[in-house]
């Protein structure tokens, strides 16, 4: 039976689809690595967030099994009920530990720790300023938080600055906010003189660490150890999904801001907590992350050849700073074209349009990985340079 009451949605696919912006996802068989089979096809593989590797690693799986063995496969309630188990307290106090903070509490996702804890925090009398690159997740938990959303260009510190002046002189709170690693740029957040500004207007500052946890700083603690800023930054959020190797989110800070959380943090409140072996799996991981620094060192250096490869070509590889780097193409319909080129010729990297980057800034993104070989990358960027020539973007 037809349901004409959804035919709008099948027509915005078929605009994508003629747009050559409509996706399908591809299906991973086996494990994440740096070589695997993506829809029956074997591809080097520059798309995935396993910066470390840890998706697979020995240590991480062990404490999985046992956890599972322990404690079975579900916390079953949320924290505020009864589903608060000594590993999920175990593990928040290794972060708080690990970040030099107070206090950090876990979320399901990197994504419920930014809209829960923005939307917790501020209110409707409230002001965020935020960079207009920040992500999707911190969009979301400033619109649910019914505050006053100030954009700034992205990082444009004098913009930011002029924004927290327009507002001074009004009641409300203010939030200033900026990812410290940008997910589809890779560049780094101007974090010294956003904690200044901070600082001079009274406002709180926020970070969101996802693509920094693991990766910057002292063993991957993130941006704000990068930069030598500790105790300057009153709400770190990171992630437990992408260099971690598992899933979650987490926020650290002070202990009145993560108490203040667990009675009003939404996704804390209403969602179930982790399986005892997400929560035993994040564990080992910090403690891999402390006891293997070996890895984060491949990770840059891969990363810096891999740069340097791709410049050499003449790709235009935009401001990125990290591990994430873009290849700019411009047109959606031509970046998309190019990924599936390359997928053919054996190489999995996303290409990236509009809505997720703004228009006319299409791009593939890449991230090496610590597991990539020196050959592996090599080989990549041969099957870069001839799939470009062949589609007239080198
Ligand atoms: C990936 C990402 C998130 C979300 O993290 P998940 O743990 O995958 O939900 C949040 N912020 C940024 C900047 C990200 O890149």
């Amino acid at each position: 039976m037809s349901r004409p009451q959804l035919q709008y949605l099948a027509d915005e696919l078929a605009a994508l689809e003629a747009k050559g912006l409509r996706f399908r996802l591809r299906v991973l068989e086996g494990e994440q690595k740096p070589i695997s089979i993506f829809d029956g096809r074997r591809v080097i593989n520059l798309s995935s967030n396993n910066y470390l590797g840890l998706t697979t690693h020995p240590r991480l799986r062990q404490a999985a099994h046992q956890a599972l063995d322990r404690e079975g496969v579900g916390s079953g309630a949320v924290r505020t009920i009864s589903g608060t188990m000594a590993i999920h307290m175990e593990l928040e106090a290794k972060i708080a530990a690990f970040k030099h903070t107070e206090a950090a509490v876990v979320f399901q996702s990197g994504f419920t720790a930014n809209a829960g804890t923005v939307s917790a925090i501020l209110g409707r009398e409230d002001f965020i300023i935020s960079d207009e690159l920040n992500h999707a997740s911190i969009i979301d938990g400033a619109r649910l938080s019914r505050a006053t959303i100030k954009v700034f260009p992205h990082r444009d510190v004098a913009a930011a600055e002029a924004r927290l002046k327009e507002v001074a002189g009004q009641p409300g709170r203010k939030l200033l906010i900026t990812d410290g690693v940008f997910s589809m740029d890779g560049d780094i957040a101007p974090l010294p003189q956003l904690c200044d500004w901070a600082e001079k207007y009274g406002a709180i500052m926020m970070v969101d660490d996802a693509h920094a946890s693991g990766v910057l700083g002292k063993n991957g603690r993130g941006t704000v150890d990068h930069f030598g800023l500790h105790g300057r930054v009153d709400v770190q959020v990171g992630t437990l999904s992408k260099a971690v190797g598992a899933l979650g989110g987490y926020v650290c800070g002070r202990r009145e801001l993560i108490e203040f959380l667990y009675h009003r943090g939404r996704p804390f409140l209403f969602s179930t907590s982790h399986p005892p072996a997400v929560a035993a799996t994040c564990l080992a991981a910090f403690q891999v992350l402390e006891d293997e620094p070996e890895r984060i060192e491949r990770l840059w250096d891969n990363t810096r050849f891999f740069k340097a490869g791709l410049q050499q070509l003449g790709f235009n590889t935009g401001t990125s700073e990290t591990p994430i780097t873009p290849i700019m193409v411009g047109e959606g319909r031509k970046a998309m074209a190019f990924s599936a080129a390359l997928f053919q010729a054996g190489l999995l990297a996303t290409g990236i349009a509009f809505p997720t980057v703004p228009e006319g800034k299409a791009r593939l993104r890449t991230i090496v990985t610590a597991t990539h070989t020196r050959e592996e990358l090599t080989q990549a960027l041969d099957i870069l340079a001839r799939v470009a020539r062949e589609q007239g973007i080198l």
